[in-house]
């Protein structure tokens, strides 16, 4: 037996209540079944607003694009657009998607390495191209129909700082100069701005990557061309927890003591996955330290307003932040080298993104009585070792029993589709919008048209 060591997640209030409303539970498992992911577009709006008050607050010019590809929700894509966002999308599909949810191909924003069909839809259409290789720019001025001018953003790579992490998206600064020669010398192409996408809260990282953007800028003004666009991507922090303190006890923890009695025989539990989930600050705090850091001594926001440039952020996580979670239902307990394992209905690939350990103690639903002394490992129900929803052993408020059901807090973002599979007959859990109404949840299949919005 070990210390208790839990790991709560932070709760957004809404998911507070959905989670204490026992009816509201019973009724999506029992109508939509379990395991199920569920959504929550009033939390989306939420952050949306928090995001662009930031903005304005600094006065910047800005547009803010939904990175779809965190989550396939129809439910959260239209959220996305009544809240006014542009979208993000990185495939035909993702494209389809968007234009069907009402986005006009003017609010559209393509990223992401693209075939050659894709550049010819978003040449076609009109859809914002960001470019990540020479070779689609090539396509884009080929496909660019006569007398039209196809939105261009160069993404951008290879920063000489080296706090801007390596990336192998994007175009070589070395090829900076070339990429602009192409565009000029296209005639369907018109150069929006250039772009970059860091996944990092590291104010330093996104102002270094900003500095020499803008050479690239002030370069293609001297080529006779005309951006006024800086996107800076996504990349700002989700807030898995209300307090660091257990996190950093835990790491303590597995340092001092090693991952013996934590942590599944046979792995490991990394550092900056830990890092990660043991963040407390909002991604407003990331935006609000990248407006106020300086340029040569003038912050970020008042360089941005005399250069005249329009600042696009694509969030992704951040938008999604608390917006979903996913619910499971224990099958059985058992004991299994030694060790206490309850067996869910659930996919490890289901739930965790890019198969990366969640270091989140899940929220037992309805349940009573007083915490058990030890912990419990979360087992999956594919017939694979490595099916463990979770290796590291969760403390939980009371005892679970066969029938109980699991919540798994703050799932929206890259949890619940961008790994999934249907391995071994096991569909995707289905998806479920709940949308707080008065004092009760309305929860519709998340493709449902006929969704209350408040
Ligand atoms: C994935 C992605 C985003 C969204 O990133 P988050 O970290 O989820 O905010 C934004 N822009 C690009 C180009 C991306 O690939």
């Amino acid at each position: 037996m070990s210390a208790r060591h839990p790991l709560p997640a932070a709760q957004h209030p809404i998911v507070a209540r959905f989670l204490t409303d026992g009816v509201a539970v019973n009724e999506a498992t029992g109508r939509f079944g379990s395991p199920l992911h569920v959504v929550f577009p009033q939390v989306m709006a939420e952050n949306a607003a928090a995001l662009t008050a930031v903005l304005r607050r600094h006065g910047v010019p800005h547009d803010v694009f939904y990175a779809h590809k965190v989550n396939a929700s129809t439910a959260l894509l239209a959220e996305a657009y009544a809240a006014g966002l542009g979208a993000d999308v990185a495939s035909s599909a993702e494209l389809d998607r968007a234009l069907a949810a009402g986005f006009a191909p003017d609010r559209i924003e393509a990223t992401g390495p693209k075939s050659p069909a894709f550049i010819e839809r978003i040449a076609a259409l009109g859809v914002t191209a960001n470019a990540d290789d020479l070779w689609e720019l090539d396509r884009l001025a080929a496909a660019a129909p006569v007398g039209s001018s196809v939105p261009v953003l160069l993404r951008l790579s290879g920063f000489a700082s080296s706090v801007v992490p390596q990336s192998r998206f994007g175009i070589d600064l070395a090829d900076a100069d070339a990429a602009l020669e192409i565009v000029r010398r296209a005639p369907g192409l018109d150069l929006r701005g250039v772009a970059f996408h860091l996944d990092t809260a590291d104010p330093a990282a996104r102002v270094d990557a900003l500095t020499e953007s803008m050479a690239v800028v002030a370069a293609a003004h001297r080529a006779g061309l005309r951006p006024s666009v800086i996107d800076i991507g996504g990349g700002l922090r989700q807030r898995f927890v209300d307090d660091p303190e257990p996190f950093q006890r835990y790491a303590q923890a597995l340092a001092v003591a090693g991952p013996e009695d934590l942590v599944w025989p046979g792995h490991d539990l990394v550092a900056p996955t830990a890092h990660k989930y043991g963040n407390h600050r909002p991604a407003t705090d990331v935006l609000e330290g990248f407006l106020t850091a300086e340029i040569e001594r003038r912050p970020v926001a008042e360089v941005l307003r005399e250069c005249m440039l329009t600042l696009w952020i694509e969030p992704g996580k951040a938008l999604v932040d608390h917006g979903g979670l996913t619910l499971a239902t224990v099958l059985y307990r058992k004991n299994a080298a030694g060790r206490d394992l309850a067996v869910l209905d659930l996919t490890r690939n289901q739930v965790t993104p890019a198969d990366q350990e969640v270091l989140l103690d899940p929220v037992l639903v309805d349940g009573r009585g007083d915490p058990p002394d030890d912990g419990v490992f979360l087992a999956g129900r594919l017939c694979l070792e490595s099916d463990l929803i979770s290796r590291r052993k969760v403390f939980l408020d009371s005892e679970l029993a066969s029938g109980d059901v699991l919540a798994f807090v703050n799932t929206a973002a890259y949890q619940m589709d961008l790994s999934a599979s249907a391995a071994a007959g096991h569909p995707p859990p289905p998806k479920v919008a709940a949308v707080l109404d008065g004092d009760r949840f309305i929860v519709t299949d998340d493709a449902s048209d006929d969704r209350h919005r408040s």
